[in-house]
């Protein structure tokens, strides 16, 4: 979605909101991974500011459907691009993401991870550097946040509605105690021996089963930068399912200037601009994908621990990190992990994050934490970051 918002700033500001509105894109032939892509929140911005005369380098933009969600990047470049450099482009994109999708889909029966899930067997399994890679990663982050993040969820996402098999509005139930902990004990990501230089995965419980849907689109998102980084460019974003990755500087030799969106299911506007180079942002939020139940909300982010959809006043967490896949976990992890634990850990692990909390009366509040604010005095030489507020709206 482009909104031009030249008509609500004063006449010499030109601004362009290139909202993401992947999560809103349903295209079940299409799902690749299990995700539920529906909670993803940030926007990408581009020369949002004073229009003075500056010359722009060329600007080459890929869009097209992944993960049950879109893609679009942007590469810049110091002379106009050929069809030929073009279509280099595009192809290292959709290789990339062929090759994720084969590996890591949940969404089909052929995908190395689904052959993995269906190994109900105690034996080895061997798996590709990729697949291997998310998993080792996943781990960590499991340990770190002693299991708020845990890709081993998925019997719980599926009993809540919210996995493979969504659940329409009116046949959802709430799981009575007995469900969930039936569930429960077949989630458990210690439950997993990874052997990174064997190239396997032992499971020690064999009806485990992963879904890397909170981590995965980071991780294509990386490959994916690789890819172009590879092909000799320096200037680029990267955004899959909201996942974003920025490197080098925008066609106006600026920061990419990305939009975390404000937390509301009805319309979609910029909450605060971030300033982004070499280095990655992701959010998560229980604003677009979750069900509502005697006045509950029920969100689709599940607390392993609890067996159930978290319940607190957290409403986004935004994560910036230097790659992508670790941004995407440690905002689930956030998430799940709430407001208050998440800012000890963002303080613990000196993770720049952006809090949005809803507040009893149903305002938003934010917080930040200490490498959040550190993070963006790197930029502080830049123009002024935040949106106008009739600009956003
Ligand atoms: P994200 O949008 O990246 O926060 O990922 C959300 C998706 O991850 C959900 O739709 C679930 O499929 C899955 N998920 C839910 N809770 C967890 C959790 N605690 N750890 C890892 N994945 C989860
Ligand atoms: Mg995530």
């Amino acid at each position: 979605m482009t909104i031009s918002c030249s008509t609500t700033l004063a006449h010499n500001i030109a601004c362009e909101i290139s909202a993401n509105l992947k999560h809103h894109v349903k295209i079940p032939s299409a799902r690749m991974l299990g995700a539920s892509f529906c909670a993803v929140l940030v926007m990408f911005l581009i020369g949002c500011h004073a229009h003075v005369e500056k010359t722009t380098l060329p600007l080459a933009v890929f869009s097209g459907n992944t993960m049950g969600s879109t893609y679009t990047v942007k590469v810049v470049a110091e002379h106009p691009f050929t069809e030929q450099g073009k279509r280099a482009v595009k192809d290292a994109i959709e290789r990339v993401l062929a090759d994720i999708d084969i590996k890591m889909s949940t969404y089909r029966d052929d995908s190395e991870l689904s052959r993995f899930n269906a190994h109900r067997d105690a034996t080895p399994f061997s798996l590709s550097r990729e697949t291997l890679e998310v998993l080792s990663l996943s781990q960590r982050i499991s340990k770190e946040t002693d299991g708020a993040f845990d890709i081993t969820v998925s019997p719980l996402v599926e009993l809540w509605g919210f996995g493979r098999h969504k659940k329409d509005e009116d046949e959802r139930q709430i799981p009575s105690p007995e469900e969930i902990a039936a569930a429960q004990t077949r989630v458990g990501y210690e439950k997993m021996v990874i052997d990174y230089d064997a190239g396997t995965v032992q499971k020690t419980q064999p009806d485990i089963i992963c879904d890397v849907g909170a981590i995965a689109p980071g991780y294509a998102t990386d490959k994916v930068a690789e890819a172009i980084q590879q092909l000799g460019y320096d200037n680029y974003m990267v955004e899959i399912g909201g996942e974003v990755r920025a490197h080098g500087h925008n066609p106006e030799k600026e920061p990419w200037r990305i939009g975390i969106e404000k937390p509301n299911p009805e319309g979609r506007s910029v909450q605060r601009v971030v300033p982004l180079t070499d280095a990655a942002i992701s959010t998560s939020g229980d604003y677009r994908n979750y069900f509502e139940k005697d006045g509950k909300r029920y969100s689709h982010e599940i607390d392993p621990r609890t067996g159930r959809p978290i319940e607190h006043n957290l409403a986004s967490v935004s994560v910036i990190a230097p790659d992508c896949a670790s941004a995407d976990a440690y905002a689930t992890a956030l998430m799940v992990l709430g407001y208050e634990q998440g800012k000890t850990f963002a303080e613990q692990h000196t993770l720049p994050v952006y809090f949005i909390i809803r507040t009893q009366e149903g305002k938003f509040e934010t917080d930040e934490s200490s490498a959040f604010t550190d993070y963006l005095k790197r930029f502080e030489s830049a123009e002024e970051l935040s949106p106008s507020p009739k600009a956003s709206s």
